[in-house]
């Protein structure tokens, strides 16, 4: 017989709670990326001991079916045999060379055959990737400046973490501690979803801009996609002042679909970023764009950039054994158990008259627990949601099986994996969920 919910927290989880109270001595905050530590939510951030297909195991031995798949790469799932192959293989033939290997072209070549870009170089994490553009735009264009969009997220890049989303978003946190205000100064932040703000910004300090960077479909604010025809204002207006458009697909790129956003919203980036998926859940990135462009990097450009572990043949193994099982069935599949999750957890929220709104691009998707139901188009708008409800929400579903991002401003992913019992586990615990999100504030 289950009883009613007498704490928010209403679970024990104390194998994980000791490791996190050792992690607290070894590291801030005991994690080692800060939207991992349940801050926003509150409780015991579990502790991970096991991934098989759509589900997790925590050092507790509890199981729960993963709507975060490592905040994006494990589209197909936890230990995907076909990718734990190419690894365990890769792995015995030796970790790591400092010399280019086959692999890296075969990585390269699929992420070229999928996307616009001619030239991809290889790096370690969707951080690397974006300072790397950003860089390489600076160099290419001679200008200083950057302009992003609140919200948006592109890694812990100083000169992008102005008004930026994810863990930024989630803590709350003021912009830009230990980034110097040179930095700051070079970096024009713009409300999302605003074509006039960019045409304004663009007409007065066009000749100084080297980039505009944009998540392709931002999910790091909550899931807010660009407004049909957005995308294309970005590529119209920063051509026409000889700026490089720089989308950043860390998040979207062969997620979305098999050529990522741009399979959905075709807009020619000059460089484009990747990560996530494209590694398989081992640490690989890439950015890449037009040859001319690309060919500015050092060896052939003076651009610098490099890496020791650059193209990590492990790395690559896991990416492009990722990419191969990613078929048309794979993105029907999540596109598919999206649609279901989204109608069912709204149709549970309308039924406990719980004020929502859910917003997607592609199959990525997220709830906004917005108290006027009106359409998030940026920042501000995702700022408005009640953040109460969503971690009642949250915690209502970790008690059941169910682990959500733990935090109101990341997307929900899901991944090939997920089918039958797990999905039948998340089903089931959506109409609890809301009635504890609707329980807050009653
Ligand atoms: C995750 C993410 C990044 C940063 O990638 P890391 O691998 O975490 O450094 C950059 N841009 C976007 C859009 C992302 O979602």
């Amino acid at each position: 017989m289950t009883s009613p919910d007498p704490s928010p927290y209403p679970y024990e989880a104390p194998l994980s709670a000791d490791l996190f109270a050792r992690g607290q001595k070894l590291t801030p905050g005991g994690v080692n990326s800060p939207v991992r530590a349940f801050r926003a939510v509150g409780g015991t951030p579990r502790f991970m001991a096991q991934g098989s297909g759509p589900w997790l195991t925590d050092a507790d031995g509890r199981r729960y079916v993963d709507l975060v798949s490592s905040w994006g790469p494990m589209i197909l799932g936890h230990a995907h045999p076909a990718v734990v192959e190419a690894v365990t293989a890769a792995a015995r033939r030796g970790l790591s060379f400092g010399a280019p290997t086959e692999g890296e072209l075969d990585l390269a070549e699929e992420i070229r055959d999928r996307t616009p870009v001619e030239r991809v170089r290889l790096v370690n994490s969707g951080t690397e990737a974006v300072l790397s553009a950003v860089r390489l735009a600076r160099g290419a264009t001679g200008r200083p400046l950057v302009v992003k969009f609140a919200g948006c997220y592109h890694g812990h890049v100083d000169a992008l973490l102005a008004s930026a989303g994810s863990g930024v978003a989630t803590l709350g946190l003021p912009d830009t501690p230990g980034v110097t205000t040179g930095a700051a100064a070079d970096t024009v932040v713009l409300p999302y979803n605003d074509v006039a703000a960019v045409e304004a910004v663009f007409a007065e300090r066009g000749s100084q801009i080297a980039c505009l960077i944009t998540e392709a479909a931002p999910g790091n604010m909550g899931v807010v996609p660009p407004e049909p025809g957005f995308n294309a204002a970005l590529r119209r207006i920063t051509a026409e002042h000889g700026a490089l458009l720089i989308m950043d697909e860390v998040m979207t790129g062969f997620r979305v679909s098999r050529s990522g956003w741009y399979g959905l919203d075709p807009v020619e980036a000059d460089l484009f970023t990747f990560g996530k998926v494209m590694g398989g859940g081992l640490p690989a990135a890439a950015f890449g764009g037009r040859a001319d462009l690309m060919e500015q990097l050092a060896p052939t450009g003076p651009v610098y950039q490099a890496g020791t572990l650059s193209g990590n043949p492990v790395a690559v193994a896991a990416g492009l054994a990722t990419l191969r099982n990613c078929t048309d069935e794979v993105y029907s599949h999540c596109d598919e158990v999206s649609a279901l999750l989204r109608g069912a957890a709204s149709a549970a929220l309308f039924a406990a008259g719980v004020p929502h709104r859910v917003q997607q691009a592609g199959s990525m998707f997220s709830i906004f627990f917005v108290p006027d139901e009106r359409q998030v188009r940026n920042y501000d708008d995702a700022r408005t949601q009640d953040a109460a409800r969503y971690t009642a929400f949250f915690h209502a579903l970790l008690a059941r099986g169910v682990y959500l991002p733990p935090s109101a401003f990341e997307a929900w992913f899901v991944s090939a994996a997920l089918s039958g019992e797990a999905l039948d586990q998340v089903l089931a615990a959506l109409p609890a969920a809301a009635r504890a999100a609707a329980e807050v504030g009653a």
